[in-house]
């Protein structure tokens, strides 16, 4: 598929009248200080050229300079005042002058008053001024945009010009059936208002770059066939303050004008940062125009039938009043695709190339764990590249693989590659956590096993609790150490040998035997009390809590024995336990080196198959 158009800033609308009031008010100081420069005392008087012929022929003039190149006469008097009027090069003037005894100079070698003028007074005004131009043109991106403050560069996608669809998304399924419900609002809102049932203002989509947030947000609006208004979060953040809160206003305006329509924030952590979480000075310019956002999404009403889609790679550091009810409150997730998405998107990418029949995509898939979408379109591109540089007629596997070999290694893939040996590590650390998770009790069942890597993790194995709990259990706070440490022990067992994988693992292990021994006093050595005291730092704009100590040296050295004792015990007991279960850990981990991810549902079904073989 062809890369869309990108929608985001082209130009500016001929509206573009703030841009020439900057203008006026640089040229206005100008000509002030030019007048004033003017009526300065020792300034001559000007004369008109008829009232100068009345002086000459009165005889009162005594001396004249006449500036050929600046067009003026300079005179003095007889009484030794200063005038000045303008040359015409006549060919009486000089003879006049001579009959009346005038002294004459012509074009003197001094610079002369002009030129001193000129010097002193425009030069510094012409600098500043450039100078000012220039920092605009910086602050502005140098954009040709120099001058348009305040006005939104959003740029509406009428239907007819998006023309992106689900069809266009593969890979990420689950996002998709997530998003079709606002399809569904955005066609047929009088549906949805008619029964008063209140839709999303907000969704957030998140995942890593090249997932295809932009493309799926597209697809919303292809798809609904509204309006598209879209704009990045780093254009908001300006260096003049109240610009972005500006821009804010004109973009929900215009797009309020043309409702039913989505609005789409990409890169949103640009503005929508912790508030108050940098130091030193609260309200910048990004802090008023997130408020701007939040004001505006808070006052739609009920009839608003305008949707804000937001995208961004780093959920962890947004503000949390952007994902409160009535904000951002639906959010997306968008994950990178597996190996059956890989595929698809492989395919989606190779409708309008020339693709050999033998081409089989699911091996090129099946060598990519971790490339994104954006990877997977780069690489099917890469192969084309190839094909018609050695002037061939269609891809075949040769280019494909070659391309794979390129988007591998090439600048734009920052994440890691990973090799077959590494792969099965990881399969068999995140069925160790699985595999304990599930053999244990108190412990939370398991959703999904990965190990297509995530951020700086390799793998990920993800448990979700089956109902909402606020108290934990002395009992589970145990089995939550297990699950971490199954990960190190299944490594250690399978290969007899161990890696820095586990460092992620064996740190919150360690934090929550901390918070067990020194927080909740579960710990028989040491009793039911509280060590440490909590220290809340309020200018941060956060807790960051601190435990500073008060207890003494020989506590402390108790607390550290408590805590090792407790890793120690829960570490004995995993490693006998997937000592005893290692068949059935061996049959997950090749079946996950195989699919890159196990659901909930299919992890159970291999227990059960396991189990009736009669191996667990
Ligand atoms: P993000 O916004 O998440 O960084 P983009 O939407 O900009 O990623 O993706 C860049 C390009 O990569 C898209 O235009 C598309 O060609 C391709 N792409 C990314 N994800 C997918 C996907 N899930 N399905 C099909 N193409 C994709
Ligand atoms: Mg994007
Ligand atoms: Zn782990």
């Amino acid at each position: 598929m062809a890369e869309s158009p990108e929608n985001k800033p082209t130009n500016n609308t001929p509206k573009d009248w703030r841009g020439l009031i900057w203008y006026g008010l640089l040229g206005l100081t100008i000509l002030s200080i030019v007048f004033s420069v003017m009526k300065s005392p020792a300034a001559p008087k000007v004369l008109d050229y008829t009232s100068f012929l009345a002086e000459l022929d009165r005889g009162t003039v005594k001396q004249v300079t006449i500036r050929t190149n600046e067009k003026v006469i300079e005179g003095v008097k007889r009484d030794n005042s200063k005038f000045k009027t303008y040359y015409m090069d006549s060919p009486t003037l000089v003879p006049d002058l001579r009959a009346k005894g005038v002294q004459i100079q012509i074009n003197p070698a001094d610079s002369g008053w002009l030129l001193s003028v000129f010097l002193q007074a425009f030069l510094p005004v012409i600098l500043i001024g450039l100078l000012w131009f220039f920092i605009l043109r910086q602050a502005q991106g140098a954009n040709n945009q120099a001058m348009s403050f305040g006005k939104s560069r959003a740029t509406a996608n009428g239907k007819d010009k998006n023309n992106i669809t689900f069809k266009d998304v593969a890979g990420v399924d689950e996002a998709v059936e997530e998003v079709r419900e606002i399809v569904d609002f955005l066609k047929a809102p009088e549906k949805y208002q008619a029964i008063g049932a209140k839709i999303p203002k907000g969704v957030l989509l998140m995942g890593p770059p090249g997932t295809g947030k932009t493309l799926l947000a597209k697809a919303i609006a292809g798809e609904a066939g509204v309006p598209f208004f879209s704009l990045s979060g780093s254009d908001f953040v300006e260096m003049f303050v109240g610009v972005g809160a500006s821009r804010v206003r004109d973009l929900f305006k215009q797009a309020k004008k043309t409702q039913p329509s989505i609005i789409f924030v990409d890169e949103i952590d640009a503005v929508g940062r912790h508030r108050g979480a940098g130091l030193g000075g609260g309200h910048d310019e990004r802090e008023q125009t997130l408020n701007q956002l939040l004001v505006e999404m808070d006052g739609f009403d009920p009839k608003t039938t305008v949707i804000v889609v937001a995208a961004t790679n780093r959920p962890d550091i947004l503000d949390p009043a952007l994902l409160r009810p009535g904000r951002f409150d639906r959010q997306v997730v968008v994950d990178k695709p597996d190996i059956k998405g890989r595929q698809q998107i492989l395919k989606i990418h190779s409708t309008e190339k020339k693709i050999d029949e033998n081409v089989d995509m699911e091996v090129i898939a099946r060598r990519t764990p971790g490339f994104t979408g954006a990877d997977l379109a780069n690489l099917v591109n890469e192969a084309a590249l190839l094909t018609a540089r050695k002037e061939k007629q269609q891809v075949t596997m040769v280019e494909l693989e070659e391309a794979t070999d390129r988007v591998m290694a090439g600048p734009e893939r920052k994440s890691r590659l990973i090799s077959e040996k590494e792969k099965e590590i990881v399969a068999f650390h995140e069925v160790g956590h699985a595999l304990v998770a599930k053999l244990i009790s108190d412990s939370d069942p398991v959703h999904k096993v990965s190990i297509l890597p995530r951020g700086m993790a390799l793998g990920y194995t993800l448990q979700l609790p089956k109902e909402d709990k606020y108290l934990v259990s002395k009992a589970e706070m145990e089995s939550q150490i297990k699950v971490l440490l199954g990960g190190r022990i299944a490594e250690q067992l399978i290969f007899n040998s161990i890696t820095t994988g586990a460092s992620n693992d064996i740190e919150r292990a360690t934090d929550i035997a901390r918070a067990y021994v020194c927080t909740y006093g579960m710990s028989e050595e040491l009793g039911t009390r509280k060590y440490g005291r909590t220290q809340q730092q309020v200018f941060l704009g956060r807790d960051y809590s601190d435990h500073s100590k008060d207890y003494s040296e020989e506590t402390a050295r108790a607390i550290d024995n408590a805590i090792q004792g407790l890793i120690q015990r829960c570490y004995k007991e995993v490693e006998k336990l997937l000592a005893d279960h290692k068949a059935v850990l061996e049959h997950v981990s090749r079946q996950l080196m195989e699919k890159e991810v196990i659901d909930g549902p299919e992890f159970e079904a291999m227990l059960k198959e396991h189990l009736k073989s009669g191996v667990i």
